[in-house]
């Protein structure tokens, strides 16, 4: 659905999120092994994933990143993740933390973000813990934080649950962190996106993590 004017979440488990303006952004690429609830969503709004220009990953778990090789496939979108978390993607690195052995085919992460930089139109926002090399995005021309498994929504904004998180203190670090931004929308991995007063709700969170 149509969240905002040019932000598309795409319920998959996980959520995905597009972006579209003069040009397409994927955050995120769902569970399923062949891409498709996202490659349907993509039919449906008539759009290709040779479209693409940058397929983000916010961290690399099995349900944000299960259908980033399909989705990839034939598409010249560049694949951009944190420094941190791009050897784990590639699957050129075995993955330490929960919730155990990866299994999706390795994709090469062709750009390597660091913290603070901006890249097609997004703010990187390093929020570790959750995974070791967990970011968020932040859009600054929309307000819109896209905040992967930085924070969940599911019943209440709460941390990620701590079976799931490679670094239970880190990962309240990083909502700590995320609630010095401002945004005033904020999509995440798991639970219903926030429109209105975000960055104040995640503040409040923060204060009690
Ligand atoms: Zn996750």
């Amino acid at each position: 659905m149509e969240l905002m004017k040019g932000v598309h979440v795409i319920e998959t488990y996980a959520t995905t999120t597009l972006l579209v303006d003069d040009r397409l952004v994927l955050i995120d690429t769902s569970a399923d092994a062949d891409g498709g609830k996202v490659l349907d969503y993509f039919a449906k709004i008539k759009i290709k994933p040779k479209d693409l220009s940058t397929i983000f990953i916010t961290h690399t778990h099995p349900d944000h990143v299960g259908g980033l090789a399909a989705i990839k496939h034939g598409s010249p979108a560049k694949v951009a993740s944190s420094r941190i978390e791009a050897d784990f993607i590639a699957r050129r690195r075995v993955y330490d933390g929960p919730p155990g052995v990866q299994r999706h085919p390795g994709t090469p992460v062709d750009v390597l973000l660091d913290d603070g930089q901006l890249h097609d139109g997004l703010r990187v926002i390093f929020t570790p813990g959750h995974t070791r090399g967990s970011m968020s995005l932040l859009d600054e021309s929309r307000s819109l934080c896209i905040a992967g498994d930085a924070v969940n929504n599911e019943s209440g904004l709460r941390p990620m649950p701590d079976p799931y998180n490679v670094d239970p203190k880190q990962h309240r670090a990083s909502i700590k962190k995320l609630a010095t931004f401002h945004f005033e929308n904020v999509v995440m991995g798991h639970g219903t996106p926030i429109v209105g007063g975000a960055s104040a709700k995640i503040a409040e969170l923060a204060k009690r993590v």
